[in-house]
């Protein structure tokens, strides 16, 4: 098969050809349609996330059609031809605390897809069979791939957030524009806040209707219920920390972010929290994606053929997306 490979931090990702996977026990073989490109991906080739398997085939925000079995009982409904995602959370040891706390999230030895086993950005993938979600046969793959990451991130980010109306979403790209959708949907109000200047966001953010867009050297004018934040940008902590109510959650939704800079301790008084978000469980998924459809989300997407998997992620690093980048082999 043709795959997107990557040699190590600092190199670009090379088209190679390897040989086919082959599924292990537990594990199902899956032929790609779609795979999105996530800001984790351009922190993995971009060495700031240190412990990557190397060679590596990035991408986590997969969907295909099931073409094989690994060994062994099977106990689930999944059959052959059918099309599934694979997201990030690509495998738990199901014997930790946190597994046994259906907080599989936080697993003691996971195995992330993508990064510490090989991912989508290739003609075929294998995936453990506990870790794949059912979607729609009839949607565009295109535009379901965001949805494995950026909306389920999003959606855990929003489920951290607690109870409210009044939303900040800070960083208006492919995570931010699916949760907006679901927001609205709801009946929540949305503060939209990106880069200053940054037209191409603030417009996507117009275009669905939110309730306020402006740059982050603007804050919003009310004072919001809990502040997400999509931007890998620390200094935005602080101030949305601002910008919340009593009790209100400053939620961070990315893997990694530049240093948070220091605050007095009056803006964070009166049980305002800090919280981050990590992965994903599978609950997330059996909630989120069925929700994404009953919302009718239309996922924004610039769509790429796999070998041009470089030009996508230097377009997302350079900010000249709106919306999501996504790989079709
Ligand atoms: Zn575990
Ligand atoms: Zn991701």
């Amino acid at each position: 098969m043709r795959a997107m490979v990557f040699p190590g931090p600092g190199r670009p990702l090379q088209l190679c050809e390897v040989p086919d996977p082959v599924p292990g026990s537990g594990e199902v073989l899956i032929e790609i349609e779609a795979c999105g490109v996530c800001r984790t991906d351009l922190h993995i080739v971009d060495g700031e996330l240190t412990e990557p398997m190397l060679p590596l085939i990035p991408g986590h925000e997969i969907v295909g059609r099931i073409r094989g079995f690994g060994p062994g009982e099977r106990d689930d409904a999944l059959r052959i031809g059918q099309r599934v995602g694979v997201p990030w959370l690509g495998h738990t040891c199901g014997c930790c605390s946190y597994c046994a706390d259906a907080r599989e999230n936080l697993c003691d030895a996971p195995l992330f897809t993508g990064y510490t086993r090989d991912g989508g950005y290739a003609d075929l993938t294998v995936a453990d069979r506990s870790y794949v979600f059912p979607l729609s046969e009839q949607a565009d793959p295109v535009a379901l791939a965001p949805l494995m990451c950026a909306g389920l991130i999003g959606y855990r980010t929003y489920r951290l957030a607690g109870p409210g109306r009044r939303f900040g979403l800070y960083g208006f790209g492919a995570a931010a524009h699916i949760l907006a959708q679901i927001l609205l949907w709801q009946g929540a109000e949305v503060y939209a806040v990106t880069r200053d200047g940054d037209e191409t966001a603030q417009a996507l953010a117009r275009d669905l209707g939110v309730t306020w867009v402006g740059g982050a050297s603007e804050p919003p004018p009310v004072s919001l219920d809990a502040a997400l934040i999509f931007a890998p940008v620390g200094a935005l902590v602080p101030a949305a920390l601002k910008v919340v109510r009593k009790g209100g959650r400053v939620v961070c939704g990315g893997i990694h972010m530049s240093d948070i800079p220091s605050f007095p301790y009056a803006d964070l008084w009166e049980e305002r929290q800090i919280l981050s978000v990590a992965n994903l469980t599978r609950a997330d998924g059996l909630e989120f994606l069925p929700l994404a459809a009953q919302a009718g989300v239309q996922v924004h997407t610039t769509p790429y053929p796999l070998e041009r998997a470089n030009a996508a992620l230097d377009d997302l690093r350079a900010g000249r997306l709106a919306g999501a980048a996504v790989l079709r082999p």
